[in-house]
């Protein structure tokens, strides 16, 4: 008998990087699922790598809700409290002060930015997206609380989160990143700002505000701001409870980010936060990791109109979606021309099978497996969301697709509309890819047409005609296109 979606929900896997192994998934509601994932600083644009991370989560996302779970995804904002590192600054309040600007012009510019990005890319907004300057209030109460518990200390008005004093009395500290508190001592170095702490590996709650500091609270403790690791502990257990299911982010946040969330969580109520940790691994280029802080980054747009130094064409966001895809979130990917063109190869392939379903011939029976076939998709994604195997098992389909429209294979009235919903299903409500190209391959067709019409009007420069010459570029000008001769050929531009 074929399998339903309650059969498939019961066989959800899901790695979890607390206990390094891929669990059975159990909500602790039935049929509901909290999950929590950290999201952007707003002080700059997001690059290619951040957009990976929750382009990672957006079909996980998407595949619980496939599943049938009522799932409540919150994903916040941070718009306060991340400091550079190695320094007590936050960084959003750094750049406003070195551009002259508000705060919360930067995280209105960055934020809007965000939001267009993952639009592009076909990401689902998540249910909340809570920011931390809007829970300055639950912020200073959990630090009221957390003091009150003896598990935090207060020194010229910044609050200090007691580690050892937790590691002692609550819970070992370390736990998920599977680091030793010894050695975690043994390793720290006297960084800038830390004197204060009674130990290194104590982080702050509430930093008190130095006198240039302009993102600053009043608080029992005097003008501060809040930490950001108190952040996401406070905008998580808000809006999912105390413990909830999901929560993650990429692996670069395990420590201290991570650990830290469930060191105050357990301080607080006593109990483990959080029972699935999910760590979606790095995008790189040239081997290294994606970073602001080296610079070594791409950004989206850049990709998307080729407005960049380090690739020979633009790329659709469909197309960089569906290469982040053909990894599985808990693996490296390495960004780079060959891949991008294989996932835009891979994506037409697909796309031109979807099409031509309709179109099949229609037979007395069907003599390929569809439900196995289904069944195979559905295992993959059970199988701690490997998306590189579906994606291998689409492509199976769309081979299948082929023979059928090449009469080597057939398929009945009734399974045509099956093969076409289970289609539709993985490609684009679980993966979340567009039904057509978008904006990188637009800008690649307008390209190819121009193309040919430089190569005209050239042609008719050399043949005298300049009245065709003319009217290509003048009709082009009136169009807002612009061409421009140069002695490396005509180029164009839009004004
Ligand atoms: P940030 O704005 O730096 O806090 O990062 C936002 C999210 O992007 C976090 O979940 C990070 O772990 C993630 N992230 C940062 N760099 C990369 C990268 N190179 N590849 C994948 N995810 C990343
Ligand atoms: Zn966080």
């Amino acid at each position: 008998m074929a399998k339903t979606l309650d059969d498939y929900r019961q066989e959800l896997k899901i790695y979890n990087s607390l206990t390094g192994k891929k669990e059975t998934f159990e909500p602790l509601v039935p049929g509901h699922v909290g999950m929590y994932v950290c999201g952007p600083t707003v002080y700059s644009h997001v690059h290619l790598g951040n957009v990976r991370t929750f382009v990672s989560f957006d079909v996980i996302y998407r595949y619980l809700k496939h599943l049938g779970f009522k799932v409540r995804y919150v994903r916040n904002i941070t718009d306060a409290g991340h400091l550079e590192d190695n320094s007590d600054e936050d960084k959003i309040s750094k750049k406003a002060r070195l551009e002259k600007i508000e705060p919360m012009e930067i995280v209105q510019k960055y934020t809007v930015d965000f939001h267009r990005i993952l639009d592009k890319i076909n990401n689902l907004p998540p249910s909340i997206e809570p920011t931390a300057t809007g829970h300055i209030i639950e912020q200073i109460e959990a630090t009221k609380e957390i003091l009150n518990k003896g598990l935090a200390y207060e020194v010229n008005g910044s609050i200090y989160f007691d580690v050892i004093k937790y590691n002692k009395e609550v819970d070992r500290y370390g736990k998920l990143s599977g680091r030793k508190i010894e050695e975690l001592i043994a390793n720290t170095r006297e960084l800038e700002g830390q004197d204060e702490k009674r130990n290194p590996q104590d982080f702050a709650l509430w930093k008190k505000a130095k006198p240039q500091h302009i993102m600053r609270w009043p608080s029992p403790w005097g003008e501060g701001f809040p930490g950001w690791h108190l952040e996401c502990t406070v905008m998580s257990t808000k809006y999912l409870g105390e413990q909830f299911d999901i929560h993650g982010g990429g692996m670069d946040l395990k420590f201290p980010h991570h650990e830290c969330e469930i060191a105050q969580g357990k301080a607080l109520s006593g109990k483990d936060p959080v029972r699935y940790w999910m760590h979606a691994n790095m995008l790189t280029m040239n081997g290294k990791k994606m970073s602001k802080s080296t610079g070594n980054t791409i950004l989206p747009a850049e990709i998307f109109s080729g407005d960049n130094d380090k690739l020979s064409k633009p790329y659709d966001p469909a197309t960089v979606r569906f290469f982040f895809l053909m990894a599985q979130y808990r693996n490296v990917l390495d960004l780079s021309e060959e891949a991008l063109q294989a996932a835009e190869k891979g994506l037409k392939r697909l796309w031109d099978a979807y099409n031509k379903i309709d179109a099949l011939p229609e037979s007395k029976e069907t003599d390929w497996n569809l439900n196995a076939w289904r069944d195979s998709l559905y295992e993959a994604m059970n199988d701690d969301f490997n998306t590189p195997v579906a994606v291998a098992r689409l492509f199976e389909g769309a081979k299948t697709v082929n023979q059928i429209a090449q009469g080597q294979k057939h398929i009945t009235a009734a399974d045509k509309k099956r093969l076409k919903d289970i289609f539709d299903t993985f490609m684009f409500e679980i993966l979340g890819l567009p039904r057509e190209q978008g904006e990188g391959a637009c800008t690649q067709n307008l390209d190819h047409v121009l193309r040919i019409l430089i190569d005209l009007r050239n042609q008719a420069r050399k043949n005298k005609n300049w009245e065709l010459a003319d009217r290509i570029r003048d009709e082009l000008a009136a169009m807002g296109i612009r061409l421009k001769d140069g002695k490396d050929g005509t180029t164009w531009e839009i004004v």
